[in-house]
């Protein structure tokens, strides 16, 4: 029985995935409903800028000195103001900025922005692609040494041409990382046999070594899992290719180790629970530096599906056993 999920990210990194806007100029069949709609208009930077500072010197007073900005849209590089939100944060924090992108911006685009991001993760859409165009923007930031990964969405009903996306990527000029990922629906996975066989192992290229060795993080992100009372290394998609992503009634380190920003600005996680055991805080209320001094602990999950990849790999523990 699965007891325990311990998360190797340093104790002093706040995670935050920042969902900036539902804009998107893809409509894939598995999309989160609502994320590519555009019904929700982007932030005003200045008020983002200003809370953020306020919501990372609250984290800091808990020992999270560090942080870890994932953002996401819809498709995020379509926000004009994307570049003064990554400049101001760089200036004022420590912080890492990662992005999860479609990759459908110009390569002279990505020539100019790609530093802004310590980490660029290019979701290769099987509908939508243009995986040549991808590619040349993954060789380019490979060139900038920019951290980069290119994550083949693994459709279950289109998984041949999936694969052979993955094959097509394998060309580039450049050796960067090919991860097959998983798609979920509801928080499942629906998967044959032959096809998780091919999951199991999802790093499908790995980066040339000299590259990565300059480039690397020098912090630890691995996953552990505490089942019958053994403590195994395991991947994050793990847990839903295995049906064990149900943690309703354990100790869960949401807003914590890991808070969500959605695309209105409430502050919660992926599953939308309520975290700090308080109503919901809204990044974009014009009074939030008054009213965000949260007492920052962990939560009670009551969710029956842990529904998001990032979200299952949080640390937590069942403590009822
Ligand atoms: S690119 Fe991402 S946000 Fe846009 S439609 Fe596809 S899955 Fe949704
Ligand atoms: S559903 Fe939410 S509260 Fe429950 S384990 Fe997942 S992240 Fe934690």
């Amino acid at each position: 029985m699965l007891t325990e999920i311990i998360n190797h990210t340093p104790k002093d990194v706040l995670t935050i995935e920042y969902m900036l806007g539902n804009l998107c100029n893809h409509k894939c069949s598995y999309c989160f409903p609502g994320s590519n709609t555009g019904t929700v208009p982007w932030p005003d930077v200045n008020i983002v800028l200003k809370n953020l500072d306020h919501l990372f010197s609250v984290y800091k007073k808990v020992g999270k000195t560090k942080f870890d900005l994932y953002l996401l849209g819809g498709e995020p590089t379509l926000w004009k103001d994307l570049e003064i939100l990554c400049e101001n944060l760089k200036l004022k924090h420590d912080i890492n900025i990662r992005i999860s992108t479609n990759g459908t911006r110009s390569l002279s685009w990505w020539k100019r922005y790609g530093k802004n991001f310590n980490r660029v993760e290019l979701s290769v859409h099987h509908e939508f692609a243009k995986v040549d165009h991808l590619s040349q923007i993954a060789d380019q930031l490979f060139e900038d040494d920019i951290n980069l990964v290119a994550n083949v969405l693994m459709d279950p009903d289109h998984f041949e041409k999936c694969k052979n996306i993955v094959e097509h990527l394998k060309q580039s000029k450049h050796e960067w990382t090919i991860f097959a990922k998983s798609v979920h629906f509801g928080g499942k996975t629906r998967y044959t046999e032959e096809q998780k066989n091919y999951l199991t192992s999802p790093v499908k290229r790995y980066p040339n070594e000299e590259w990565w060795n300059r480039i690397k993080p020098n912090d630890s992100k691995e996953l552990w899992a505490i089942i019958d009372g053994n403590k195994i290394k395991v991947r994050e998609n793990w847990f839903a290719l295995n049906d064990l992503n149900h943690f309703k009634g354990w100790t869960c380190n949401l807003g914590v180790d890991h808070i969500e920003i959605f695309q209105d600005g409430t502050i919660s996680g992926n599953c939308k629970q309520q975290i700090y055991n308080m109503p919901y805080y809204n990044l974009y209320d014009i009074e939030f530096e008054n009213k965000f001094s949260p007492t920052i602990q962990p939560i009670i999950c009551q969710k029956n599906t842990c529904e998001c990849t990032y979200e299952i790999s949080i640390s937590k523990k069942d403590e009822r056993v």
